[in-house]
């Protein structure tokens, strides 16, 4: 059996084999994802961004259509900040569009246009962690530098029998053990997104198939049998909070009201359906609620949202500089969360080809 931690640098050959038979095992088992045909520094850099908090599954389909609109960092500087977020809309987590599109320019400005070589450099953008500079310099220029996710650390916490809560000592062990191995190993990038795909597809966080696995004869939590008990569970850091309140469907002519999210706030920027408190008058926008029409559920972070979908009339118009009347055409083009498409899904809200405009399957009182 080989430990790692601490002892790569006294086993070379033992820790090249080990990579060597973990890289071919990728190669074989890889799945293929858009992101993986080809080491582009720009894509491979869009795609760990992306898969920050968010599943492959998910962010497959973004991925091949903002690499289509945006198709290389120079577009994506030159782009507008709301057509970006128009791309990212349903994503989740805004920041990360915000920071790649500043990091982009930044780019453009101090790097001309190449995504840096430099750990420092990479790591001085907005958006770029000590995982993420990792990733795409190893993936995209080859260099030897390790990542710890969430499936790495797993992986590595079981390979290396890391026991015990989370923390910074733990962290280090970590860190260190990718370091070793990333180092032993021919291909950094290849081995780093092997050590991903273990995690993601074979070292399960329950139940992990380790008679698959290419690592298991130097398994340590395996050896002791331990493999479902290491890493220790994650504690929850927030506890969630519940939130109700109704949401105004107002309509105009087959158009929809959509307010901008104020500056400051969660998810700025983005277009949503007026959310109203009692009194019946939000953000300058006054509104007679009427019955019902749908409960929807929704979680944003550690916040889980009951919204009640309620046709409202308006009883003054709504200021022009956050409010704005949305026919379908223009949704296409806006920044909006997948909220306000599953509140369209709830009225029935359709297209009509030869008018351009809603037409609604849920009776909505126009006002
Ligand atoms: S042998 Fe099992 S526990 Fe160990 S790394 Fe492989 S899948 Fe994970």
């Amino acid at each position: 059996m080989i430990i790692i931690i601490g002892v790569v640098t006294a086993q070379p050959n033992a820790a090249r084999a080990l990579c060597r038979s973990l890289v071919a095992w990728y190669r074989r088992n890889r799945r293929d994802l858009p992101w993986r045909r080809g080491r582009d520094p720009y894509r491979v850099w869009v795609s760990e961004i992306m898969l920050q908090q968010t599943t492959v599954r998910a962010v497959v389909p973004y991925f091949e259509r903002f690499v289509r609109v945006f198709p290389s960092l120079q577009a994506l500087a030159a782009a507008r900040l709301d057509d970006v977020l128009a791309e990212w809309s349903g994503l989740g987590y805004y920041r990360r569009a915000r920071h790649l599109h500043e990091a982009a320019r930044l780019i453009v400005k101090q790097h001309r246009g190449r995504f840096p070589r430099r750990l420092e450099e990479a790591l001085a953008l907005p958006g770029i962690g000590r995982y993420t500079a990792g990733a795409i310099l190893s993936i995209a220029y080859g260099q030897p530098l390790p990542v710890v996710d969430g499936n790495v650390a797993r992986v590595l916490s079981r390979l290396c029998l890391v026991r015990g809560p989370r923390s910074s000592a733990r962290e280090k062990k970590l860190w260190s053990a990718a370091a070793d191995l990333v180092a032993a190993a021919d291909v950094p990038g290849d081995l780093n997104q092997a050590l991903m795909e273990l995690g993601a597809t074979v070292c399960a966080p329950f139940g992990p198939s380790c008679p698959k696995c290419p690592l298991r004869r130097a398994c340590r939590a395996r050896a002791a049998g331990l493999q479902e008990r290491v890493p220790s569970p994650r504690r929850l850091t927030r506890p969630t909070v519940a939130v109700r309140a109704d949401v105004a469907v107002v309509t105009r002519a087959g158009r929809l009201l959509l307010r901008r999210r104020p500056d400051q706030s969660l998810m700025h920027g983005l277009w949503e359906f007026p959310t109203i408190p009692s009194g019946g008058v939000d953000d300058g926008l006054r509104v007679e609620l009427r019955e019902s029409l749908a409960t929807i559920r929704h979680s944003i972070t550690y916040r889980r949202l009951e919204l009640r979908v309620r046709p409202a009339r308006l009883l003054s118009e709504p200021p022009r500089d956050r409010y704005r009347w949305v026919r379908p055409g223009d949704l296409r083009r806006l920044p909006a969360s997948s909220l306000v498409r599953k509140i369209m899904t709830a009225v029935g809200a359709r297209t009509d080809r030869r008018t351009g405009s809603w037409t609604f399957d849920r009776p909505l009182r126009l006002c």
